[in-house]
């Protein structure tokens, strides 16, 4: 059974997160690709050539301790009122916004890579 190079698992890597098709670098074939669905970070991918056999387990970013600041969180949520996504500094991968509407009170929004786990929490009403 083939092994992808550490390059090859790189590109794979960055294509199942942009969004891209995953294709085989040895054979062309398609890759079945799934995320762990583990709560928490470090994530993995697992990937799995449907041609020729080749697999592996990659880890899907660098470990990062760090969050966003809050400058990044307020144009995140302002694109994200816009109707627009936003893009992790560090690897490009759409981020997840999550929004909690407490009655009477302005709007909590949890913003998070999936693939390498950065985040930040904002409390904040952007109508006002
Ligand atoms: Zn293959
Ligand atoms: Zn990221």
């Amino acid at each position: 059974m083939p092994d992808w190079t550490q390059e090859q698992e790189d590109q794979i890597n960055d294509a199942y997160w942009l969004d891209q098709e995953t294709i085989c670098p040895i054979c062309g074939a398609n890759i079945q690709v799934a995320d762990s669905q583990v709560i928490g970070f470090p994530k993995h991918i697992y990937a799995n050539c449907v041609g020729c056999g080749a697999r592996a387990t990659i880890k899907a970013a660098p470990e990062r301790n760090e969050n966003f600041g809050e400058e990044q969180l307020r144009e995140f949520v302002s694109l994200f009122h816009r109707g627009r996504t936003s893009a992790c500094p560090h690897d490009g991968t759409v981020l997840g916004v999550e929004v909690l509407r407490p009655i009477g009170a302005p709007n909590h929004y949890i913003i998070t890579c999936p693939r390498c786990g950065i985040s930040g929490q904002i409390t904040w009403d952007p109508e006002v």
